[in-house]
């Protein structure tokens, strides 16, 4: 039995976790905190009033471990996202075992998992070999799609797990939308980014028309965020939101390693740069070679233009 962490109602990071946990082998159940997931075959539902209110990473922490106690299943996977890298850190140093964090493949065999996880920011694939039982593993974004799986009603088993006053000491206080208007980066099809070339918080304007135009998320570079023009909610890269749309327009960026490392799933990356010599130039497949505050409304300009309006 291999358990899979459920973050919430239609997670799509934890659709992918179930489905790369599905082609491990073997029967699968979901682990979920105060709601009970949907395309599931079976799930383990932990319930009472520290699950009811904001997500409290340390008694997610002890549902699971509870859990693994009582069914004993031989992996745990959850998505490599916020909530499942910080449960999942926590399973580990509860149960004082290793983490396999960011795996994009794992294959159980008689001296552990066979695991190959990403590093350095997507520049490195690491083969190692992941001991203790059960395994814990993290699947790196968007390293398997999500299927959808025609299944019955899940068999749902609910349990109150039994907590320590810690285990409520770091809790969400508060949710605070995303900015983008509803679309979020990692899921958006089409991306919009901005980098130190915009040049001033209100220099965003024409990236955010094009995002409006295009029904883009608008993402940005490290340099934006460090100059608080952007929230780091917007960031794109190793140490922000990795995403894989099918286009992605990167405006003003040089492209640092660091920040391509998050939009390598891109399928297609056009760079608006003047500098030839730019880095992203390399990795594009589209370059327009000028100062984005000419390209940018153009290409506005343009899309109005060719939808009559
Ligand atoms: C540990 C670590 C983690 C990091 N994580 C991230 C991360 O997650 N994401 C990230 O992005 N960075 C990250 N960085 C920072 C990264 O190394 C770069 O510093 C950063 O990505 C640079 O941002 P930039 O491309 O916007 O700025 P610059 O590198 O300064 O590039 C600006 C670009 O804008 C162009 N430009 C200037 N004027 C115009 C104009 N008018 N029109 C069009 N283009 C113009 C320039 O030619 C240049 O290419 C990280 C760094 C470290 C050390």
């Amino acid at each position: 039995m291999i358990l899979v962490l459920v973050e919430a109602p239609g997670d799509e990071p934890s659709a992918q976790a179930l489905t790369f946990a599905r082609s491990l082998g073997g029967p699968v159940a979901a682990v979920a905190c105060g709601f009970v997931p949907e395309g599931v075959e079976r799930a383990h539902v932990a319930e009472g009033e520290a699950f009811a209110g904001g997500f409290a990473p340390d008694a997610w922490a002890a549902a699971i471990v509870e859990l693994v106690g009582r069914i004993a299943p031989t992996a745990v996977i959850a998505a490599a996202s916020d909530r499942g890298s910080d449960v999942m850190a926590r399973v580990a140093a509860r149960l004082d075992a290793p983490l396999a964090a960011n795996c994009v493949a794992a294959r159980a065999g008689e001296d552990g998992w066979a695991v190959t996880r990403v590093r350095w920011g997507g520049s490195l694939l690491e083969e190692a070999v992941l001991h203790g039982s059960p395994a814990l593993l993290t699947l790196a974004p968007h390293a398997v799609a999500a299927a959808e799986v025609a299944l019955g009603e899940p068999v749902v088993e609910t349990f109150a797990p039994t907590l320590a006053d810690g285990d409520l000491r770091v809790r969400a206080a508060e949710r605070i939308g995303a900015a983008g208007g509803g679309i979020t980066l990692s899921d958006a099809h089409v991306v919009v980014s901005g980098g130190r070339g915009v040049g001033s918080a209100e220099g965003f304007a024409v990236i955010e028309e094009l995002a409006g135009l295009l029904g883009a998320a608008v993402g940005c570079s490290r340099a934006v965020t460090m100059a608080g023009w952007r929230p780091h909610s917007d960031q794109v890269g190793q140490t922000g939101t990795k995403i894989a749309p099918e286009i992605y327009i990167a405006a003003g960026i040089s492209g640092a390693t660091q920040h391509m490392a998050g939009c390598r799933g891109a399928k297609r990356l056009l760079a608006i740069n003047p500098d030839p010599e730019a880095p992203i130039l390399g990795r594009a497949d589209w370059a327009v070679i000028g100062d984005l505050h000419e390209v940018v409304p153009a290409i506005s300009a343009a899309i109005r233009k060719a939808r009559g309006e």
